[in-house]
């Protein structure tokens, strides 16, 4: 992902006047259902980024991004989000280099027309551009992206184990996030693989209703976690966005704050939101000294963040 600052001057001052009003939105402890959520594990979570973490690197291309894709599979398989469809394509960059991307959608009660999605990106990038001793070595990505990842099969798990709810899901692993040109690494004209080609296939999975919300998940595992609403998402989600930090802060009021972010992230969720789904980022985006270097390592993640997290997933879900 990446800060852009291409957004007009009036996208970013609707999105100022709406983030103001979240805090007319507290106290939110009422706003939380009352759902068994202790089941959701950190330590399932840590060990699901420990377990990426093996398959370093786990860029485009290359053995780990398959094995990435495995592991996904086999996580999801005894949960009820086992019947996953793999949406192929392929990109050609400016190198001429054609790369094959895989979006992983697993859906649960795949026949309901209501539905929500809940994603992230699996790809990371190619290597740590902002190690400062080592800036082509592997990028290990145990924030981004293994975090993510791990939030999504820890919930499918926790699912497993609670009344379904009246709507479907559609957990989607993003591919191809970091982008084509380095993978992300540095490029200042970075785009989103995987969600934007979604997004303009969205007939191969919704016949006409689209989902009514999306969540994005990116970064999600430090052990000082500070979440702050993103402002793209609040100027295109405000409901949504509100509706999961109050829930957030009833659950862990030192990680979900207040304040928005003070710049819009680009990620995943643009690319629905530009679809017609209202969807939102939830991001720790000041991850420094260790954003995108040789120390995005697991000692950086916390379990009892990672369940801080999937907590308030569960909750917001079930608060539909
Ligand atoms: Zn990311």
């Amino acid at each position: 992902m990446t800060r852009r600052l291409v957004y007009s001057i009036a996208v970013l001052a609707a999105a100022l006047a709406v983030g103001a009003d979240i805090l007319w939105c507290r106290p939110a402890a009422a706003q939380a259902p009352d759902v068994a959520t202790e089941s959701w594990s950190g330590e399932r979570a840590m060990a699901d980024i420990a377990a990426q973490l093996k398959f370093t690197p786990r860029s485009l291309d290359t053995p780990g991004h398959q094995a990435t894709i495995d592991y996904i599979e086999a996580q999801l398989a005894p949960t009820p989000f086992k019947a996953i469809t793999k949406q192929r394509f392929t990109y050609r960059g400016d190198d001429g280099v054609e790369h094959a991307l895989t979006n992983l959608v697993a859906r649960l009660d795949p026949g309901n027309s209501r539905r929500v999605i809940v994603a992230t990106h699996y790809d990371s990038i190619v290597h740590a551009y902002r190690d400062a001793k080592n800036p082509d070595a592997p990028m290990p990505g145990a924030n981004n992206s293994a975090s993510g990842v791990a939030v999504l099969l820890e919930t499918a798990r926790v699912l497993a184990g609670l009344p379904p709810p009246p709507f479907g899901i559609d957990m989607i692993f993003f591919d191809g996030e970091e982008g084509p040109k380095s993978l992300g690494a540095g490029d200042p004209h970075w785009f989103a693989l995987g969600s934007p080609y979604f997004a303009t296939h969205l007939g191969d999975f919704y016949s006409s209703r689209k989902p009514e919300a999306g969540v994005v998940f990116d970064m999600v595992c430090y052990r000082d976690l500070r979440l702050s609403p993103e402002l793209y998402s609040l100027a295109n989600a405000r409901n949504e966005t509100v509706k999961f930090w109050n829930i957030g802060a009833a659950v862990a009021p030192s990680v979900f704050l207040n304040a928005p972010t003070t710049y819009p992230v680009g990620d995943d969720q643009t690319a629905l939101v530009r679809a017609g789904i209202p969807s939102f980022l939830v991001i720790d985006f000041e991850y420094d000294p260790w954003f995108n270097t040789t120390e995005d390592t697991i000692d950086k993640c916390s379990a009892a963040r990672l369940a801080d997290v999937g907590r308030t997933l569960v909750r917001y879900l079930y608060a539909r």
